[in-house]
């Protein structure tokens, strides 16, 4: 894959962080650029008639929305919206059946997000560093950067990979100050996996004892067949903590359920800090949507359909994405995705915000095939094609 493409890991790493491969971002100046690009978040106010009316391929969501069994189930535990004691069908048990886990290694989270907050609010502690690769799920950066600890972020390689060797180094350099490795697979916004092998080849070659985050937000959507879920290394005992969420394929992203997948001790040293409130319905719907293995494989199919209608489409126009294992893709745009933005606003379209250093690159989620055509109406109409 041609390096010539708008990302330089030299430009971001500048020359002499460029000797060792990554570079350490201290809270008070990290993530200028992150807090930059969350200023292209905006939230829209009102009553959501400008919402409902908006092309939503921004967030990386499932435009479809929960298939009709977990809307079923979901209405049911609507009897119990008035209650604290209210039962929750089963889900725990349920998920350790499905990873064949105890259930106290299952913890359930208000969305993967909660997962991701936790493990930096009982894992960071005592000044502790994140480890992990740049671009990835800011907002777990953020949180470190919201209780001062340092991130030791890790440029991607020339094709988008995560870079694990460096990991490995970065890691093994500062080992007394590691609290936390991110690994986000597939990777959040290049939609790029790491393989099994490199999972492994990561956990084999730093402490064993330093936690490791391995994030599957996406984990539904891969066709790699060199990626696996790295749930197995939990009952191997290893440090790891495998966030999930229902937000995606489930699509229950606005009822906020996800879970963790690790050791019981480790999972104690997080416990303390989650609130443990999660809604009723969403209980009922993720067990339902968890079994409704029909519904995704339909949702799986047609989004990645759409994804490479999308890319086919796009480089019919001379415009190159990036090979994704995601519900999005990126595009190489050529030009700075702070100016394109907008301009996509103004055709009711929303698209991804700026991923620094990627800053030429565009992220698109799979919206509906009417989404997806206002999209590439915009795109011709901006892009002068
Ligand atoms: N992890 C990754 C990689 C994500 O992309 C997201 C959301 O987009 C999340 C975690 C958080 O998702 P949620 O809190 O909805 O489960």
């Amino acid at each position: 894959m041609s390096t010539n493409t708008g990302f330089s890991r030299r430009g971001f790493l500048g020359a002499a962080a460029a000797a060792v491969g990554y570079v350490t971002i201290k809270p008070a100046d990290a993530y200028a650029s992150v807090a930059e690009s969350l200023r292209y978040v905006q939230p829209l106010q009102g009553n959501g008639d400008e919402y409902d009316s908006l092309a939503k391929i921004s967030f990386n969501e499932n435009p479809w929305g929960p298939p009709e069994s977990v809307l079923k189930a979901m209405h049911h535990a609507f009897k119990y919206a008035n209650r604290y004691g209210y039962p929750d069908g089963g889900v725990v048990p349920a998920l350790a059946k499905h990873h064949g886990v105890p259930t106290n290694n299952i913890m359930l989270g208000s969305g993967s997000g909660e997962i991701l907050d936790v493990c930096c609010t009982g894992l960071l502690r005592g000044g502790k560093k994140i480890v992990g690769s740049i671009p990835s799920f800011s907002v777990l950066y953020e949180k470190g950067r919201s209780i001062q600890s340092d991130t030791i972020a890790i440029p991607l390689l020339s094709d988008y990979r995560q870079d694990i060797p460096t990991m490995i180094k970065a890691t093994n350099d500062n080992k007394a100050d590691v609290g936390l490795v991110y690994l986000c697979n597939p990777n959040n916004p290049t939609g790029r996996c790491v393989s099994k092998q490199e999972v492994q080849q990561l956990l084999d070659s730093i402490p064993r004892d330093i936690p490791v985050l391995i994030d599957e937000a996406y984990h539904h959507f891969v066709e790699d067949p060199t990626y696996a879920t790295s749930v197995p290394y939990v009952l191997e005992g290893r440090s790891v903590i495998i966030a999930r969420t229902f937000s995606k394929i489930a699509g229950l992203a606005g009822m906020r359920l996800g879970y963790a997948v690790a050791p019981n001790a480790l999972l104690n040293r997080m416990r303390p800090w989650a609130t443990g409130t999660i809604n009723a319905s969403v209980l009922w719907g993720g067990i339902t949507a968890l079994n409704d293995v029909e519904a995704m494989a339909r949702i799986k199919k047609e989004t990645l359909r759409l994804r490479e209608k999308a890319v086919a489409d796009l480089k019919a126009l001379g415009y190159a994405s990036i090979p994704s294992d995601g519900n999005f893709f990126m595009v190489h745009i050529k030009r700075p995705i702070q100016q394109v933005q907008p301009e996509f606003r103004k055709h009711g379209v929303l698209v991804g915000r700026p991923f620094p250093p990627m800053n030429e690159h565009m992220r698109v989620s799979v919206g509906t095939v009417e989404e997806m055509a206002r999209f590439q109406a915009a795109f011709k109409q901006i892009f002068a094609v």
